[in-house]
């Protein structure tokens, strides 16, 4: 099993119950159970187009066997089911989950660069993930 940090943020729609509902779905993938979740946040948008929405920000710890790879396709997959489309580059989403770090491992691919660069010292990451550390 390996100790796995995912980051949580949704700024458009009911934002705290798609927070609610991502963290579900987390928690029922096979091989994974959640060991802790931090509080909802409210912060302000980094970047993107001006005028979107606060965002609501957690973090969770969870324990895993499903390699890196695969966790990407599956958080893919559940942000499309709660409705993500294509959106613009730090533009407005329904749900946005990120891998934040991966046991030790350290990953930089096409697909994946963990740990995650553009969100790891922000304020919106680094504060639920204190309370989860
Ligand atoms: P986003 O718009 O934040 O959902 O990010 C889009 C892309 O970032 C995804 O398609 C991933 O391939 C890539 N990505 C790179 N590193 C990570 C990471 N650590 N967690 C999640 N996505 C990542």
């Amino acid at each position: 099993m390996a100790t796995c940090y995912l980051g949580i943020g949704s700024n458009l729609g009911n934002r705290r119950k798609n927070i609610k509902l991502a963290v579900k779905k987390v928690g029922a993938l096979k091989d994974t159970c959640i060991i802790k979740e931090s509080s909802v946040f409210e912060t302000l948008p980094v970047g993107g187009p001006a005028g979107q929405p606060n965002y609501f920000n957690s973090v969770l710890k969870i324990q895993t066997k499903v390699p890196p790879l695969i966790l990407l396709k599956k958080l893919k997959r559940i942000e499309k089911e709660l409705g993500r489309g294509p959106s613009l580059r730090f533009g407005p989403r329904t749900i946005d989950l990120d891998i934040l770090l991966y046991a030790d491992k350290v990953i930089k691919n096409k697909k994946l660069t963990i740990p995650h660069p553009r969100m790891f010292l922000r304020d919106f990451v680094i504060k639920p993930l204190k309370e989860v550390l």
